[in-house]
């Protein structure tokens, strides 16, 4: 096996790998369509790549080369897109196509038109380049990008100087390359391969890193959110929740109110679970709405029973929160039950000025909302703490 050889297949021995990793790591999460597009990214560098292995077998070369030239940039393609949908919800295809064409047929130009092998590869390096360009100017554009979109941002960055650097110095290096067929350790071939293997690979280990780092971070939204609402869970709630109650002071009360809907279950035997669930789904609405802004945590800490922490609110105004959501809920009309059924929610509310554990403070409105349940349910009942908070005009 001759050293060309070698040397031309660790491309696309590298590629294929990426590819079949991203395809993968793509099945697992099918609504992931960076990594879809990572994968097809990989295949076009796989292909590209292999055009160059087939150089070497074959005489004339110039349209092989060509056909290398157009999954190159498709690679180039398929890379930024999927790095544009992790920022955007939009791959710039308005964008992108455009590039991917017009370089095509500068290309094609200096295959048929005006034959020039270096013209071809410079243009197509040009094309390559305005497409990493972009992303850069994508990713830089975007606020809320972390460490691993800063490091992916200069990857990107430095292809494209190769890109365009690369034919300069061969040029200058070596002249302009007369024929496909030139030895493949020319500095025109040789440099390709060089800045192809530390871009590709450099670039797919960034683009691993952000698909694990997604994932985690994913995962850790998962276990603190119910499902079904969307609101925090339990867990959630507690993390929240413990320091807000922690923070409070008689100047800066916190007041907790605790929510179960009333008769729930003739909801579900009526109406049958699924009903329930739209109930359910209704009530986290119009806590979302009323937390909305105001700096609230709302979560959903069993079937029917929600939780709201409201941070700097006496209980004279956690009551009026209270109340705007009992009879925000008590006026909506739920999807598939008729709007005969009354269905209601009951609240017990309470406050604390520090020194009590989020548990503690659960307990007392879980006892507001007993007599709540007791006293004919839609309603809200209150049970102050120990230490009733100074009732400053404004947090009242
Ligand atoms: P009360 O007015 O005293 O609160 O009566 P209730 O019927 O609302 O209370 P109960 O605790 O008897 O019933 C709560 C029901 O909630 C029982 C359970 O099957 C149902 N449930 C719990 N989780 C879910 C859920 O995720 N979806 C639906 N549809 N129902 C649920
Ligand atoms: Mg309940
Ligand atoms: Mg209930």
């Amino acid at each position: 096996m001759s050293h060309a050889f070698l040397s031309s297949a660790t491309l696309p021995g590298l590629s294929a790998l990426f590819c079949i990793t991203f395809f993968f790591l793509w099945r697992r999460q099918r609504e992931n369509r960076c990594t879809l597009n990572w994968a097809l990214a990989y295949a076009c560098g796989a292909l590209g790549s292999a055009t160059g292995l087939m150089r070497l077998f074959i005489e004339h070369a110039a349209s092989i080369t060509f056909v290398g030239n157009v999954f190159f940039l498709g690679m180039g393609f398929f890379a930024v897109r999927g790095s544009n949908l992790g920022h955007t919800t939009r791959a710039q295809d308005r964008v992108l196509i455009p590039i991917y064409a017009v370089t095509i047929i500068c290309s094609l130009w200096f295959v048929a038109i005006e034959p020039s092998v270096f013209w071809r590869g410079t243009t197509s390096s040009v094309g390559g380049a305005a497409m990493f360009l972009l992303a850069t100017y994508i990713k830089l554009k975007d606020e809320g990008r972390d460490r691993i979109d800063d490091l992916t941002a200069i990857a990107f960055l430095l292809t494209a100087a190769a890109l365009l650097a690369r034919p300069v110095f061969a040029y200058l290096y070596e002249g302009p390359i007369q024929s496909d067929t030139e030895s493949p350790d020319s500095i025109w071939f040789v440099s390709f391969r060089f800045f192809a293997a530390l871009s590709w690979l450099s670039i797919a280990i960034l683009f691993l890193f952000r698909i694990n780092t997604d994932r985690l971070k994913d995962l850790a939204y998962q276990s603190l959110t119910d499902p079904l609402t969307g609101i925090l869970n339990r867990r959630g709630l507690l993390g929240v929740g413990e320091g807000m109650v922690q923070d409070a002071s008689r100047a800066r009360p916190v007041t907790l109110l605790i929510c179960d809907i009333d008769h729930f279950k003739s909801i579900n035997d009526t109406y049958g679970h699924r009903m329930g669930d739209v109930v359910i789904r209704d009530f986290a609405e119009v806590l979302r709405r009323a937390a909305a802004d105001a700096g609230y945590a709302v979560g959903r800490i069993g079937g029917e029973e929600f939780v709201a922490l409201l941070p700097a609110t006496t209980l004279p105004r956690g009551r009026a929160v209270a109340e705007h959501i009992r009879t925000t809920f008590l006026g909506r009309s739920h999807k598939g039950v008729p709007a005969s059924h009354i269905v209601s929610v009951s609240v017990g509310i309470t406050e604390t000025t520090g020194g009590e554990s989020l548990d503690a403070l659960v307990e007392r409105a879980d006892r507001a909302l007993y007599q709540a349940k007791h006293g004919g349910r839609n309603r809200v009942e209150e049970m102050p703490g120990p230490n009733p908070a100074f009732r400053l005009p404004l947090a009242s």
